[in-house]
């Protein structure tokens, strides 16, 4: 199956996402069977972040949002674990500190962009300033449609660097979010994740979901797309997520760059030096 094709917004199309199912897995029947896919995804996204790295001219920024307790955690671990940190950044956005809120809401994540050759994963993004913003009236109405081309230009501006962008939404139930509380609450290894924020969030739900709504329909593009990824499983999640990374950076056709010196004239130079002890007589 193209998860491409299946879990992109189509540009200005309206979101549904009540419509969407948070629990498909496609043909896939469990985590034990669709291991095997995740790992050669895995192993593949690897190896191409070796030659993006080598290649250094262009990037790529993966976008994470989600609703709490969907996994974006889990993500980054489970996909992203095994790029060479030389390379690859992550970059967890929270309340705006004094300093950040005192400037325009791009700033602190455009210093944290991807540099040549490497990969950055925003664990949470400037897409916060169009949804926890909205949701809690932190902005004023109109100023959402005027930050969704502020997001746009950012966007085109990146691409135009060489920056690809790729963005998912963890798309989970509400009854999977109480399992998932219920779990941190009852498993001693993961009290520590618990914020009060989860609880207090949750009578949001719905808001949540029309602001989510609204910022796919507007800012996804065919340079700059969206996924609605279904994350009530979450293997599956880590496959349909591994699977479009490694799809998109297999499509940018990285090359290794020409070597900066004369292969024959440093293989002749070696040959000649054959035998002879290494440092000076
Ligand atoms: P967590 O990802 O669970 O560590 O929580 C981070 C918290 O920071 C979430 O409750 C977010 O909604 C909040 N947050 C992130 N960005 C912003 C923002 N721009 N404005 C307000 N709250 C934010
Ligand atoms: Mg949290």
């Amino acid at each position: 199956m193209n998860y491409r094709k299946k879990f992109f917004v189509e540009p200005g199309s309206k979101v549904r996402l009540n419509d969407v199912d948070p629990s498909f897995t496609g043909k896939h029947e469990s985590a034990d069977e669709a291991r095997e896919a995740i790992a050669k995804d895995c192993d593949r996204l690897a190896h191409l972040q070796y030659r993006l790295y080598a290649e250094n001219r262009r990037s790529l920024l993966v976008v994470l949002q989600a609703p709490d307790a969907a996994g974006k955690d889990g993500t980054v671990r489970h996909v992203f674990g095994s790029l060479n940190p030389q390379g690859a950044t992550a970059h967890a956005f929270k309340v705006p500190t004094a300093e950040e809120a005192a400037h325009d809401f791009l700033w602190r994540a455009h210093k944290v962009t991807p540099a040549r050759g490497s990969i950055a994963i925003f664990n949470r993004s400037y897409y916060e300033d169009v949804l926890v913003t909205r949701v809690h009236d932190l902005v004023p109405k109109d100023a959402i449609p005027k930050r969704f081309d502020r997001i746009a230009e950012f966007e085109k501006n990146l691409q135009q660097a060489g920056t690809q962008i790729l963005k998912f939404y963890l798309h989970i139930s509400a009854d999977e979010q109480l399992r998932r509380f219920q779990q941190r609450l009852e498993d001693p290894n993961r009290q520590w994740k618990i914020s009060e924020s989860d609880y207090s969030e949750r009578p949001y739900w719905n808001d949540y979901r029309k602001a989510y709504e609204d910022a796919l329909e507007h800012t996804s593009t065919e340079r700059s797309p969206w996924y609605v990824i279904p994350a009530n499983h979450k293997w599956f999640r880590n496959l349909a997520v591994a699977r479009i990374v490694t799809e998109t950076l297999d499509e940018m056709d990285l090359q290794f760059p020409a070597p900066t010196v004369d292969i024959e004239e440093m293989r002749a130079k070696f040959h000649a030096a054959e035998g002879e002890p290494a440092g000076k007589a």
